[in-house]
């Protein structure tokens, strides 16, 4: 398929003219047919694949009005904001809209002046609203975060079950149903509850390449890396930064704003409205970190958050690339970074251990987490293991992510394995890890006088390895199975049935090397792709403009334009309207309003190298 013009189609033009980009991504222009074409459809996209235009498009060209179903209240206003700036007629029903406004925004779609029309699912579903409905012109219904439907899901709602009814009542209307969730009993359901087995199904791989996976050790300095990785790669630059606990979460974010960066905490313990200003800067500023437990992110839509950090272990792979896929949803390169250590094995194991579940709740869990700490210890690309996890194999490793960059060292660790493994027997399998190390090293202690573990054989044979590498080898051990923690929480070790063909000398263990020092991965931020001195200032200057018309508008500063479209202002250094417009993401209604602006800070950038 060329973009010539010979062979333009109505979905092509809205796609340049519009929004301004050149080209479809690979898959949505299959879905944009077939919804224009009146058929219907089940997308499944990867976070920032590029859903919205799937039904955004053909909502434009067909006649009548577009219907989105959207549970995130929240977002609608800037989703609405950043149709505008492009010329849509676009506009939002929920509970938030004064009387009258609501009312305005019927009056508009009975008389057709509307081209999308977002809505929560719990007005949709009144009486009054489908009324309305009969009485306009429709030309699609859009169901978003589809995966709501689905009882398993952390995020079931309700009222989306009854969007069935949809069907029966206007089975004219396309609809398209669009989740960014994989797996298939989700899948399974969404299908069977939207009555949706006639729709062509759309399924696309589940990578991000843009995102870098970079997963290290936590040798108790997990701050200073965290913080020396912000400054060095993401300085001024929005990210998340993920905790366990709420204390965690403020310690962290105060912390780091002492260290002089812009960080905000973010959990369920604050209150309404804190939590709401401290989104809203999130959103709205620039280079913000949000320092959050998970009660932050459903439905974040921001494009250009740099990185998310991780400062403890995930319980599950899914829950893992849910939070890491809020980075780079704009396609620029991003960072998925994690420091995690042995306290976080034990804790998890401990949490699962002493939960109330039923056994095969258990069961699962644990086979979850053992594929998140497989993903940790894993000694090839990370990528691929990530990928396998959801059922996509990929024959080729990808180049982008730590393991990648930088092939981990691997070494023989059966017989310190052993040493560690039969000194958790001789010690009765109930101390800790710290006192475990201490009696393998021979240190010199009381309590361990008592015990009269100075006179096992294990006390003292373990000096070819230091302190640190001796906690390593039991976080590896633990999160291999084959020490397990005590449940009432005391850290308190013992062996498991998968330890003792390894102390048997049955089966050889190969184990990542630890990393002395930092991580050298190198950098994938902007900051990177922008090194040029000149070129940064370009940037700055441009990233200053946008901010100023953000802020007399209101509207978070990617609703202007993204940084992609700042990136191509850098490289092109456009000089005329014309060289403006041909730049992605600046369609006709964008250029006519900002071009100007941005071209004279290209010029005064541009002679202020020629003076
Ligand atoms: P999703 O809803 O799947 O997470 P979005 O619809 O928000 O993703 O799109 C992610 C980003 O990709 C947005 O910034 C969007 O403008 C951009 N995008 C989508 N389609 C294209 C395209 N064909 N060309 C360039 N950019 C695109
Ligand atoms: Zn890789």
């Amino acid at each position: 398929m060329s973009d010539s013009p010979n062979n333009d189609t109505p979905a092509r033009k809205i796609l340049r003219e519009i929004f301004g980009y050149d080209a479809f991504r690979p898959g949505q222009e299959a879905i944009v047919e077939t919804l224009i074409g009146g058929g219907d459809a089940l997308v499944l996209m990867p976070t920032g694949g590029g859903k919205s235009l799937c039904y955004q498009i053909p909502a434009l060209v067909r006649n009548g009005v577009g219907i989105v179903v959207s549970p995130l209240i929240a977002l609608m206003q800037d989703q609405v904001d950043a149709l505008r700036q492009n010329g849509v007629r676009a506009a939002f029903l929920n509970s938030t809209l004064a009387a009258a406004t609501a009312r305005d925004v019927e009056a508009q779609l009975l008389h057709g002046e509307l081209d999308l029309l977002y809505v929560a699912p719990e007005r949709l579903m009144t009486p009054r609203m489908l009324d309305l409905l009969v009485r306009a012109p429709l030309a699609l219904f859009a169901i978003d975060e589809a995966h709501c439907v689905s009882q398993w899901g952390h995020d079931f709602r309700p009222e989306y079950r009854e969007l069935s009814i949809l069907h029966e009542r206007f089975p004219e209307v396309p609809r398209v149903a669009l989740t960014a969730t994989a797996d298939g009993p989700t899948r399974r359901e969404i299908v069977e509850r939207l009555n949706l087995g006639q729709a062509r199904q759309f399924i696309h791989s589940f990578d991000r390449p843009n995102i870098r996976y970079r997963i290290g050790e936590n040798s108790g300095n997990a701050r200073e890396r965290l913080l020396s990785f912000i400054k060095s790669e993401h300085e001024g630059e929005a990210g998340i930064v993920y905790c366990l606990s709420r204390k965690k979460v403020e310690d962290i974010a105060a912390w780091l704003e002492k260290q002089g960066l812009k960080a905000l905490p973010y959990h369920a313990g604050l209150d309404a409205p804190t939590r709401q200003r401290h989104q809203q800067r999130f959103l709205r500023e620039e280079g913000v970190v949000i320092v959050a437990t998970i009660a932050f992110g459903m439905g974040i839509d921001k494009p250009d958050v740099r990185f998310v950090a991780h400062l403890n272990l995930p319980k599950s792979l899914e829950a893992y690339y849910q939070e890491t896929g809020r980075a780079g949803r704009d396609g620029l390169p991003a960072d998925a970074w994690m420091a995690y250590g042995l306290q976080d094995v034990i804790t998890l194991r401990q949490m699962q251990a002493g939960s109330e579940a039923d056994e095969q709740y258990k069961r699962i869990e644990r086979a979850k987490l053992d594929a998140m700490l497989g993903l940790c210890e894993s000694i090839t690309c990370r990528r691929q293991t990530l990928l396998r996890y959801f059922g996509e194999t990929r024959d080729e490793p990808c180049g982008n992510c730590d393991t990648c960059l930088e092939p981990p060292e691997t070494w023989d660790a059966t017989v310190a394995a052993q040493k560690a493994l039969s000194c958790v027997h001789r010690t009765g399998q109930r101390f800790g890890v710290n006192y475990l190390v201490d009696v393998l090293l021979g240190k010199e202690d009381a309590r361990i006088r008592r015990f009269g573990h100075d006179a096992l054989s294990t006390f003292g044979i373990g000096d070819e390895l230091n302190q640190t590498e001796w906690r390593g080898l039991f976080r590896q051990l633990i999160a291999r199975g084959l020490l397990a923690a005590d449940v009432e929480g005391h850290g308190g070790l013992f062996l498991t049935e998968a330890s003792r063909p390894v102390l048997r000398g049955e089966t050889r263990l190969m184990l990542r090397k630890q990393k002395k020092g930092r991580q050298r991965v190198r950098s994938s931020g902007k900051a990177e792709l922008i090194t040029d001195p000149d070129a940064r200032r370009l940037w700055s200057a441009l990233r200053r403009q946008r901010q100023q018309l953000a802020e007399e508008q209101g509207v978070p500063a990617y609703v202007i334009f993204h940084d992609a479209t700042l990136m191509a202002m850098v490289e092109q250094r456009p000089a005329t309207l014309a060289a403006m417009g041909t730049l992605s993401g600046i369609g006709a209604k964008k250029l006519e309003a900002y071009g100007q602006a941005f071209l004279d800070v290209v010029r005064e950038h541009e002679g202020g190298l020629i003076s």
